[in-house]
């Protein structure tokens, strides 16, 4: 496989996860060896595996920071051939070079995670890494009031928290003529 760097960015609920997992089954069809990761943050059905909405799944390694990342990695990465991270979007901002070690090292990164927060704001690494990227595949969701594609992760509820992670009911997806950055109390 040649080193390459692929994006899946867009808000909840747009298949991120689920589009991950289908990247990752086809590697292994194709008989390449696959590392899968994800933060700890992301506690949402699996401590061991990532899982989409929709309930598939693909076994993960949950790490800390990308510093703990590159010390599960590196000790295999000679028998690895694609690796896979999901919710990007809460690593630290060295995930940026690391993916830019490991494509130079032949390897296949493929990484989903939301573009933006709930208030509409870049989200930590994540706009630096679509920029670094060979692809960038941005999904959309469907609007909870309307029903056209949704490009924005609406907060639901009262706590002002930044990282609240996989709580039904919490969010929904909106388009931006139903989004709002401030918390919906409906
Ligand atoms: P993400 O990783 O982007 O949060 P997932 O891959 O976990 O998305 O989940 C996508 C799935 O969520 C869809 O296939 C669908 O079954 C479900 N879903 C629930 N609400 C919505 C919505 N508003 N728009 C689109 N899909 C939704």
């Amino acid at each position: 496989v040649p080193g390459r760097i692929e994006v899946i960015t867009g808000p909840m609920f747009s298949g991120k996860s689920e589009e991950l997992i289908r990247r990752l089954k086809r590697a292994r069809i194709a008989r390449q060896r696959v590392a899968c990761f994800k933060p700890d943050i992301d506690l949402r059905y699996h401590r061991t595996a990532i899982a989409s909405h929709s309930s598939q799944t693909h076994d993960a390694t949950t790490v800390t920071t990308t510093q703990h990342l590159r010390e599960e990695l590196f000790p295999k990465l000679a028998e690895i051939e694609v690796v896979g991270i999901d919710e990007v979007q809460f690593f630290d901002e060295a995930i940026i070079a690391l993916a830019v070690e490991l494509v130079h090292l032949g390897k296949r990164v493929v990484m989903a995670g939301l573009d933006t927060t709930f208030a509409a704001e870049p989200f930590g690494p994540v706009p630096a890494l679509m920029a670094i990227a060979d692809e960038v595949t941005k999904l959309s969701a469907v609007c909870m009031t309307c029903g056209a594609p949704a490009i924005h992760t609406q907060r639901l509820g009262a706590s002002q928290e930044l990282v609240v992670v996989g709580a039904a009911g919490l969010y929904e997806a909106r388009c931006r003529s139903h989004f709002h950055p401030w918390i919906d109390e409906n």
